[in-house]
């Protein structure tokens, strides 16, 4: 009697917690996020919900401000909710918790995306944040790596740094971008010409698909082929990559030629006609920016040579005599941030925090730096690639119109030695044979006002459109990594028409791989088996933007699984089993949730 009773007390205890805990919910938490925590808090072989953070948790801002690289949108929309999940298991109900309410998901890896697309979106959306996840496990014996996505390049560097001093990987400049985004858009850095992109050097990657199942090479040919230059976001979570290590010489040498730009064009123009034909191990690119109170637009050679500084000086004076650089100068004890020129025999790992600006002299644990700025630094960035050297005339125009604005530069890195041997097909990144150089625009401001920031990015759109006669055409090229949503986005227009315009500026020909064929889905031999394109609806920064329509199927007849494009405004709906069903829907926000809800309603 007494046991009964004290059950019944239990039994009423609990109720009464769970309306408690209703109850603080409601009053805390929007109806969305109410439904994402109780469906999170069904996957009980995850702690997922102990990684969930809202706008009142006081960690949410410092992992958003950490993440908002370029904080342009600080004070537009905000993620419902940051997921930072500690384990791969844990990413699997977050995908499946948005799917199901209809929330978009944010992948957030380093954060460095120049549009901001990894942490905000005009509809409700989680951020996925991966910055946990960021093991790194180095084999020397495969000269392989397997890099969880959340890595960072520092990090990275650091792991293969720590085991080796004669191994490397061609991943881009900056320590804390994500090895997510730079190497699902491709990865441009100073051992390009010689050993191609990062995704160049991807042998496997695992990824986490729309329905939770995680695929891997093997599993998907297609899938991997698109997430090496395709951008990652539109095909699904990343999880890890494996990737080839390369061999880099235990010394190599690092030097830098200042000029001012009106008194060097004939080296300005000698550097466009011959930088991409150098051999592959001499890599000197050029940083051109407004600087000093002179206000006078400068040169900065950038260089990386993978020998000896013996063996670089007979080059030097073959192709560059121009520069004046000698054996001693090489050698010089104390050299200022200024000089006109400058170089050392380093380590490849010292050569990383050169091309960075820092100290050749700094410890290791620099490369993991993970502070957050005191000083904001907003920008807008674009590119071009450049397919025959610019005439005298155009760089009149950028003389002209660098000395208009300040905080401007472009970063210009010539390409060729082993970017011309990979074929345009080979991953989605197209740019190889033919392209000189590729040209990163940016400008940046420390005031983010309504007028200072207009004004900065129309003198970017300015520079952008005068540039035009001078670079690659019809079409008009540009590198995914340095996003540029002035291109278009499927904000309002979710045609196809509209996505090729970006899309072929993005891809070339490969753009039409990554659509793939619609013609597919109408024959009855087809079925769904998964959507692999995430976020159907309001994706409308999704990497190549078209991306949502592409779904993954399997030919019934000889089982091969194939990503394919259905095209837009379509919906397959995402369940194993269901046969192809083409159903137009409503892409505003609000108007898509609620079909999404009817819709899932009428297949349960
Ligand atoms: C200071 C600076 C220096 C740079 N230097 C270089 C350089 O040297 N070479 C170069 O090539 N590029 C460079 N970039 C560009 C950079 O490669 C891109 O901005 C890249 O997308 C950043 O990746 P992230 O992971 O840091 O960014 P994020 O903003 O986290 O992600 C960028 C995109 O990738 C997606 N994404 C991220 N992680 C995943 C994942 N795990 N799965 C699926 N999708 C994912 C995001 O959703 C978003 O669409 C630089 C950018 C900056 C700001």
């Amino acid at each position: 009697m007494l046991l009964l009773f004290q059950r019944e007390e239990m039994g009423s205890l609990q109720i009464l917690f769970v309306l408690l805990l209703s109850l603080f919910l409601a009053k805390c938490y929007s109806h969305e996020q109410q439904e994402l925590l109780h469906c999170l808090s069904t996957y009980s072989e995850s702690n997922i919900t102990q990684n969930i953070y809202n706008p009142n948790s006081p960690t949410y801002t410092s992992i958003l401000e950490y993440a908002q690289k370029n904080p342009r949108w600080w004070n537009s929309s905000h993620p419902i909710f940051i997921a930072s999940p500690r384990t791969e298991a844990e990413i699997r109900p977050v995908i499946l918790c948005s799917k199901k309410i209809g929330l978009q998901i944010k992948i957030k890896s380093g954060g460095h995306d120049y549009e901001g697309i990894s942490f905000r979106s005009e509809s409700p959306f989680v951020m996925l944040d991966l910055s946990n996840l960021n093991e790194i496990k180095i084999d020397l014996n495969e000269e392989t790596a397997w890099v969880q996505a959340g890595a960072t390049l520092g990090e990275l560097y650091y792991a293969i740094a720590k085991r080796s001093k004669v191994h490397g990987f061609p991943g881009g400049v900056c320590f804390s971008v994500g090895t997510g985004g730079l190497i699902s858009g491709g990865g441009l850095g100073s051992l390009t010409r010689k050993f191609g992109l990062a995704a160049d050097n991807v042998v496997d990657a695992r990824m986490m698909d729309v329905n939770g199942n995680i695929l891997d090479r093997e599993m998907n040919e297609d899938l991997f082929w698109a997430v090496r230059g395709g951008g990652g976001a539109s095909f699904g979570v990343i999880l890890a990559w494996k990737l080839k290590l390369v061999r880099v010489p235990e010394k190599v040498t690092i030097f830098s030629i200042h000029r001012k730009l009106n008194s060097s064009r004939d080296l300005l123009q000698k550097w466009e006609n011959i930088s991409h034909q150098l051999p592959e191990n001499l890599f000197i690119r050029l940083l051109i920016q407004n600087g000093g109170v002179e206000r006078q637009v400068e040169l900065f050679f950038q260089s990386q040579y993978l020998g000896p500084v013996d063996e670089l000086i007979p080059l030097l004076r073959q192709y560059f005599p121009e520069f004046d650089l000698e054996r001693n100068d090489c050698f010089q004890e104390n050299t200022t941030a200024g000089a006109v020129k400058r170089c050392y025999e380093v380590s490849w790992i010292q050569s990383a925090f050169y091309f960075y600006f820092r100290k050749i002299t700094s410890p290791l644990e620099v490369l993991l730096d993970k502070t957050i700025p005191t000083q904001k630094h907003y920008y807008k960035g674009t590119s071009d690639f450049v397919k025959t050297p610019i005439p005298e005339s155009g760089w009149e125009m950028i003389e002209r119109t660098f000395l208009e604005e300040a905080g401007p530069r472009m970063i210009l890195e010539p390409l060729g030695g082993k970017m011309n041997e990979i074929s345009e097909s080979e991953t989605p990144f197209s740019h190889r044979k033919g392209n000189l150089y590729n040209i990163q625009y940016t400008v940046g401001w420390s005031d983010n006002s309504e007028s200072i920031s207009t004004q900065k990015m129309a003198w970017l759109r300015k520079l952008y459109k005068e540039m035009e006669p001078y670079v690659a055409k019809s079409p008009r090229t540009a590198y995914l990594n340095y996003r540029d949503l002035d291109f278009g986005t499927n904000q309002e227009d979710y045609s196809y028409s509209k996505a090729k315009m970006w899309g072929e500026k993005y891809f070339n020909g490969n753009f039409e791989r990554l659509r793939s064929l619609l013609v597919l889905l109408s024959s009855p031999a087809i079925q769904v088996r998964s959507l692999t394109v995430f976020w159907v609806s309001n994706c409308q920064f999704c990497a190549i933007h078209i991306s949502f329509s592409m779904v993954e199927v399997v030919d019934q007849d000889t089982s091969a699984p194939r990503i394919i494009d259905v095209g837009n405004p379509l919906y397959i709906h995402p369940f194993d089993s269901v046969g192809a069903s083409l159903v137009p829907i409503p892409f505003d926000g609000v108007g898509y949730r609620s079909w999404r809800r009817g819709v899932l309603q009428s297949l349960s």
